[in-house]
């Protein structure tokens, strides 16, 4: 008996974090029933005088917001890291490490209007957004204080975003946060080894297999990695070797954008509920060292799983031994062709 990787239990390896998935497909063998139930109504007004990221709105902080006209970027008045932490000499002490961290945390509303998000924002604004990524990975390049500049986006109350406006954050700082460290060395030791960056690879290799693949353009391809853990997860990567935002052509931005767009569209269509997640770019340190070995990448990590309510939960063996799925990354990438078809 030959392993079938749509029925039998097997692992797969994920080789930008070198950990392996659990995938036990045999849990899922009835057919795929995308259940649709009335979520409460999506309907926010296009201004809430209450949310502190809409136009004229004063912030928690006491600042006062512009009556901005597309997007908006501020330092968050409750940042994580803080530019002026003192520096600390790493102590050498193997069970009581400390260090210090510096860095700057921002905000980017994507728009003014307080009731869109990026599947039914028009392409023109999602490319001033990614537009306006691309400038802050610039600016902090120019920042000696900086190595890595985080853009992520969470979406949606179960993902624990408290403000439905449409924004996204950007964390810069001084250090490489270990999972962008991680895939930075399994990167690096790929490219050491076959001579050409890990997901540049990984791409030819699903345009050649087509099983994962969702969307694509002239520049970039959506896809379900082999080794998803998330139900729906999905990465979009360039076609084009390029490590990070700064090299950015119009077209890749337009490219990106309409990546971005395309793929949040059908997961609002796979469920019929403005469908959550938190996604993020993955890109070289903002530094001047030469970066390689990098391919930029966006994850998406989504976490619902049957139904806009049934989510999927990280626990039990998943906390203490390792992460597992149910419905292949094959099937759930059929699930999304699908969703994409209907739009
Ligand atoms: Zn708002
Ligand atoms: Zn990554």
């Amino acid at each position: 008996m030959t392993l079938d990787l749509e029925v039998h239990p097997h692992k797969r390896f994920n080789p930008l974090t070198g950990e392996w998935v659990l995938v036990s497909p045999h849990r899922t063998q009835r057919p795929w029933q995308g259940k649709q139930e009335q979520t409460e109504s999506a309907s926010r007004p296009s201004y809430d005088p209450g949310c502190y990221l809409c136009p004229g709105n004063q912030r928690h902080g006491g600042q006062q917001n512009p009556v901005y006209a597309d997007t908006f970027v501020f330092t968050n008045d409750f940042s994580a890291l803080l530019p002026d932490t003192p520096a600390l000499v790493e102590n050498p002490d193997d069970l009581f490490r400390v260090a210090s961290e510096k860095g700057i945390c921002k905000v980017i509303c994507f728009s003014p209007r307080h009731d869109l998000s990026v599947p039914n924002m028009t392409q023109e604004a999602v490319e001033l957004v990614v537009d306006v990524w691309k400038n802050e990975y610039e600016q902090f390049l120019l920042n000696p204080e900086i190595s890595y500049v985080q853009i992520f986006e969470n979406k949606g109350a179960i993902m624990g975003c408290s403000n439905p406006h449409p924004h996204c954050q950007v964390w810069a700082s001084s250090g490489i946060p270990s999972i962008v460290a991680l895939e930075q060395e399994n990167q690096r030791k790929y490219r050491e080894k076959h001579g050409v960056p890990m997901l540049v690879d990984y791409l030819a290799r699903e345009l050649e297999q087509q099983d994962r693949l969702i969307y694509r353009n002239e520049e970039f391809v959506v896809l379900v990695p082999f080794w998803a853990v998330w139900p729906f997860e999905t990465v979009i990567l360039p076609r084009q070797h390029c490590p990070s935002m700064d090299s950015f052509t119009i077209g890749q931005v337009r490219g990106f954008a309409d990546a971005y767009r395309k793929l949040t569209q059908a997961y609002d269509r796979v469920f019929e509920c403005e469908f959550p997640y938190t996604a993020g770019i993955h890109q070289a340190p903002a530094t001047n060292a030469i970066h390689d070995d990098w391919q930029l990448h966006m994850h998406f990590y989504p976490p619902l799983l049957r139904s806009a309510t049934v989510r999927k939960f990280m626990v039990g063996y998943e906390m203490l031994a390792s992460a597992q799925r149910d419905i292949t990354a094959e099937k759930a990438a059929g699930v999304l062709r699908q969703a994409m078809s209907r739009l």
